[in-house]
């Protein structure tokens, strides 16, 4: 079979990847492994994804945002980082920028499904459901990959978007830069006593940091970082049980909580592809930035990466040009890199920071936190960066 561009992978990178190239003429052929209907229809995952502006108009462009409906996105107003048990907390708010709020939380299954829905239609598109990529080669004038039904695929271009442990970019021979972190992230919709404001609180507590996220009415999303082991204790609780340690972990603050979903675990690996573009190949997503939650970036950055690579290849085809020339490809790469690395080495330092115990590195985080609310340059430019249009 024969396209002009393979995805693998029909994560949200990917998804709105194959959007994005609706009405570009382009054969586009998307394959997945999950089956159809967990495509159509995602069962939730627990993560409340935090989008930037940028990423909400991206979003609202491809059609996707009028698939959400108003009770499935929740403002975020402000937010706050304390550090251990000291009262100060650095604020960060929309006040001075024209907007009320950071940015807007969404669940990360709505993201999928509002996506998938865009594609409904589309001329030129074939979904592959149910299947997955065993075999990839490429040569200077395609790109071939074989499925585990033994059907074999080829087109101009093959766009990775397979995650951030991509089976695909080592395939393609592409190294990446891999942090695994030894710890586990635990996230849990609560409902609680008390009224959040809209108001995200990261708490880099001794020994685990906990965040909440303000979802609609008296609902957080607790997002609890632990070592592994530990963490696979605490979910495997009852609820009652549950709901008590996660009180007396965020000290009360909110009220009781109560969880009204599952728990999910994820380990925390960071990643970073040493190329996003290879022979016929480019990385987009997760496959080509894993970055660590506590950002909240790895979808906004993803969303990015499709739109850039996106933008190339359209221009490209609309030329009648190659929609893989290695210096398009090149150019989607440097763009990309200029786009994610700055943040990625940040978010590394702040995870190195903020996951160190020595109590000279407590004294440091608190004269950071200190330090960064009385420069009115940096509290702006970390606004900014959340607001980024
Ligand atoms: C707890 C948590 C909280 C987060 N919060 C935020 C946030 O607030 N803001 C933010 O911007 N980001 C956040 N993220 C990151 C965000 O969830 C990811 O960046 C995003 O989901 C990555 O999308 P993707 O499409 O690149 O990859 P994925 O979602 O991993 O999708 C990859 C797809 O490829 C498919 N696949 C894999 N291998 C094959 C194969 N060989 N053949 C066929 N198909 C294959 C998989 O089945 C999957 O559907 C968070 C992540 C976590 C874990």
């Amino acid at each position: 079979m024969e396209y002009d561009v393979i995805v693998v992978g029909g994560g949200p990178a990917g998804l709105a990847f194959a959007r994005s190239l609706a009405g570009s003429g382009l054969r586009l052929a998307v394959v997945e492994r999950q089956p159809l209907d967990a495509l159509a229809d995602p069962a939730p995952d627990g993560r409340e994804i935090a989008l930037t502006h940028r990423s909400v108009d991206t979003l609202d462009a491809l059609g996707a945002w009028a698939h959400l409906e108003p009770a499935d996105v929740a403002p975020l107003r402000a937010a706050r980082v304390l550090n251990g048990s000291s009262r100060f907390a650095l604020t960060f708010g929309a006040a001075g920028t024209g907007e009320d709020r950071l940015g807007q939380l969404v669940s990360n299954h709505r993201i999928r499904r509002a996506l998938f829905r865009t594609l409904e239609g589309q001329d030129g598109l074939t979904l592959l459901a149910g299947a997955t990529v065993t075999e990839v080669h490429t040569d200077r004038q395609r790109a071939t990959v074989g499925l585990s039904d033994g059907r074999s695929l080829t087109a101009r271009l093959l766009v990775a978007a397979d995650s951030r442990l991509s089976d695909v970019r080592d395939r393609l021979g592409i190294g990446a830069e891999i942090n695994r972190l030894r710890q586990s992230m635990m996230v849990c919709r609560v409902a609680h006593e008390g009224d959040h404001g809209g108001v995200a609180t990261e708490w880099f507590e001794y020994g685990h940091t906990m965040a909440m996220l303000p979802l609609n009415g008296r609902e957080s999303s607790a997002v609890l970082t632990l070592p592994s082991a530990v963490l696979g204790e605490i979910a495997r609780l009852d609820p009652a049980a549950l709901g008590a340690e996660l009180t007396r972990r965020y000290r009360g603050r909110l009220g009781e909580m109560r969880p009204v979903e599952e728990p999910h675990v994820y380990p925390l690996v960071m990643t970073y592809a040493h190329h996003f573009a290879a022979t016929r190949a480019a990385l987009i997503g997760d496959t080509a930035v894993g970055m660590h939650p506590v950002t909240a970036h790895g979808f906004n950055l993803g969303l990015q990466s499709q739109g850039t690579l996106a933008r190339l290849v359209r221009a490209a085809a609309a030329r009648g040009g190659d929609i893989a020339a290695p210096l398009l490809l090149r150019r989607y790469e440097m763009a990309h890199r200029l786009a994610s690395r700055p943040l990625y080495t940040a978010t590394k330092l702040l995870v190195s920071l903020y996951t160190d115990e020595r109590p000279s590195v407590s004294i440091v985080r608190h004269a950071a936190l200190r330090a960064a609310a009385h420069l009115p340059l940096v509290r702006s430019t970390v606004t900014r960066m959340l607001m980024q249009r």
